[in-house]
């Protein structure tokens, strides 16, 4: 049979397909990583600017709440006594909202404390200058005192800008594309300062009934400047924001109404005070109309400070919101495609490798004739594979079925119908290939056997009897011999027996034995009648004989033993043809049986 072994060079399946497998899993698994590391700076970058914005508003909210604290101040220090309680009460909580917007700033971890306690002190101070001054009686209240602990709290403020510097810096510096957001939202807090300090410059005196003193206008003036200066500055920055905490108006609309009512009726207001360089006139307004007139004009800025803030704050949660949504999207992919990668690598292994692998097995022993034990596993394969699966035991049903067909052939071929003896081709086969082997095991001896009067019994009880009688002198024979000697039929009546590894003379004692077993054997008919037949044996064989000489001598060894009267047993001795001419001998029978 042709070989079906690969030539040594050839790379089985798994050596070919492993390395690109793993490859494929790693190159994936990097790009994955890659992504997802990738998508994880990004939410990093946003989430820490989120945070940073969210303090920084916390931190300007406080600045705020500083400004907004010098109102009640004011109003509280230069109010009739009647109203000194309950404006002492709305002081009192501004000062609350205060603390408790620094105590959120103060929440930043990364600030500085010891620029908190600056201001803490300094607040405190401009607290007890108020507190002082509100004390005092009003006719004994000069307007000095009132600008002096005003003047305490800008300091509050001013301290507190180094605190709002340095969230600034600290937020551009972790991201420099958040300037823009640090400075417009550092230059509306001033806006919104210099807009109310401006107020208190004016306040003080026209509440006083005096005239305003230089100091005060020349702080005014300057005030104005730096408002339209900031004011100038903002445009750049409103712009970019694109959204607005307020659902009804927009960022550009609120700044639109904070120029209209404060950076021109506003301003306007404060023109008109000092136009008549400070002298309180009668076209001059009184503290409170200038006060509600003022806070109304500033009302617009504020509002616009709170919106920008408040819309910062949502934008950098949104994009947080945004970049965790891809880092989850991206992971999500990430693990899909490791996951559907290896997958595809584990079910190509177990359910089209091995199981092809497993076929191309099969199908090799099936060429090697070796028929698998168990039929192949169909459950469970894919369709193609079932169909393969079908076909390997298809071709291998067959192949049982040739080879148990070739078994019966092979044994009908050898055996003979009747007797169920080997026959007469088979054991000159065996006889042939024991008559060349140099091995003493396998020398051969044969024993001719021919039934005697066999005719006589066929015509006395027929044919079938005959065959009966043939039938039951093989079985008697088979049983007689050793397993491993051949009992065939040797033609007609005639029987032989092939024994190998013995010697002539063990040969002989055999033949007595058959000789004896056939002579006691009773054969009874169908129809009740018991007969007995004898035989006669005839033995010859040896080392270096040809298996046609060997069958010669033993049947001139039967034909002595029939012409010696019958139920006997002839040996004819031989030596090696190669050494010595054949010599024939009769040799003298013991006493039969
Ligand atoms: P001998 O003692 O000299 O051997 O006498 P024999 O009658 O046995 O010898 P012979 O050769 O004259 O006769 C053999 C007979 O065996 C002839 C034949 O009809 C018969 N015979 C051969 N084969 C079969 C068989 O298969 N069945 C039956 N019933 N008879 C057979
Ligand atoms: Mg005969
Ligand atoms: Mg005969």
């Amino acid at each position: 049979m042709k070989s079906v072994s690969p030539p040594l060079s050839s790379k089985s399946l798994h050596q070919v397909l492993w390395p690109f497998g793993l490859v494929a899993v790693l190159c994936t698994l990097l790009l994955a990583a890659g992504g997802v590391a990738k998508t994880g700076q990004t939410y990093d970058l946003a989430r820490n600017n989120a945070t940073q914005v969210r303090q920084f508003a916390a931190i300007l909210e406080a600045a705020n709440a500083i400004s907004a604290e010098r109102g009640p101040a004011n109003v509280l220090m230069t109010a009739e006594p009647s109203r000194y309680e309950s404006l002492l009460l709305k002081w009192h909580n501004a000062q609350a909202r205060t603390d408790a917007a620094l105590k959120t700033a103060s929440l930043t971890r990364t600030l500085p404390r010891d620029l908190l306690d600056r201001v803490t002190e300094q607040l405190d101070q401009g607290r007890r200058r108020v507190l002082a001054a509100s004390l005092r009686p009003r006719e004994q209240l000069a307007y000095r005192d009132v600008q002096m602990a005003i003047n305490a709290m800008f300091l509050a403020w001013d301290n507190y800008q180094r605190v709002v510097l340095w969230q600034s810096r600290h937020m551009i510096q972790s991201d420099p594309a958040i300037a823009s957001v640090a400075i417009r939202n550092m230059t509306l807090s001033g806006l919104r300062e210099y807009a109310g300090r401006l107020g208190s410059y004016l306040i003080a005196p026209i509440s006083m009934k005096e005239n305003m003193p230089l100091e005060n206008q020349i702080n005014s003036r300057e005030t104005m400047a730096r408002i339209q200066t900031l004011w100038t500055l903002l445009p750049a920055y409103v712009g970019d924001i694109g959204g607005s905490a307020d659902r009804n108006l927009s960022l550009a609309q609120h700044y639109e109404i904070a120029r209209q009512v404060y950076m021109v009726q506003g301003l306007a207001l404060v023109e008109r005070q000092l136009r008549d360089g400070g002298e309180l006139s009668a076209m001059a307004l009184d503290a409170e109309s200038f006060t509600a007139q003022y806070v109304a004009a500033m009302k617009p800025l504020e509002t616009l400070r709170n919106q920008n803030l408040a819309a910062v704050v949502d934008k950098f949660n949104h994009r947080q919101d945004q970049a965790l949504i891809e880092l989850l999207a991206t992971a999500l992919i990430a693990t899909l495609l490791v996951g559907s990668m290896s997958v595809l690598l584990i079910v190509m292994r177990r359910r089209v490798v091995q199981p092809l692998l497993h076929g191309a097995k099969v199908i090799i022993d099936l060429s090697e004739n070796q028929l698998p034990s168990q039929p192949m596993p169909i459950q469970g394969q894919v369709r193609e594979l079932q169909r393969l699966y079908a076909a390997i035991d298809a071709v291998a049903g067959k192949l049982a079925e040739w080879s148990t067909l070739t078994r019966q052939f092979e044994k009908l071929a050898i055996t003979d119908g009747l007797t169920g003896l080997v026959n007469r081709r088979n054991l000159d086969e065996l006889g042939f290939k024991a008559s060349l082997s140099v091995r003493s095991s396998d020398v051969p001896h044969l024993i001719l056997v021919d039934i005697d009067h066999f005719k006589a019994i066929n015509d006395r009880y027929g044919h079938p009897v005959g065959d009966q009688v043939l039938r039951e002198v093989a079985a008697l024979m088979r049983r007689t011999v050793r397993d491993n000697d051949c009992v065939a039929r040797f033609g007609g009546e005639e029987f032989a027996v092939l024994i190998q590894g013995n010697s002539l003379a063990e040969a002989a004692i055999v033949a007595r034995k058959l000789r004896r077993a056939v002579q006691n054997q009773t054969i009874v008919t169908s129809d009740g009648q018991a007969l007995r037949v004898t035989a006669s044996f005839g033995v010859a064989g040896g080392k270096n004989e040809a298996w046609a000489d060997i069958i010669r001598y033993a049947d001139e060894a039967l034909y002595r033993a029939k012409t010696a009267g019958r139920n006997r047993v002839r040996v004819t001795r031989t030596q090696s043809r190669q050494r010595h001419p054949p010599l024939l001998q009769n040799i003298p029978l013991p006493e039969l049986g």
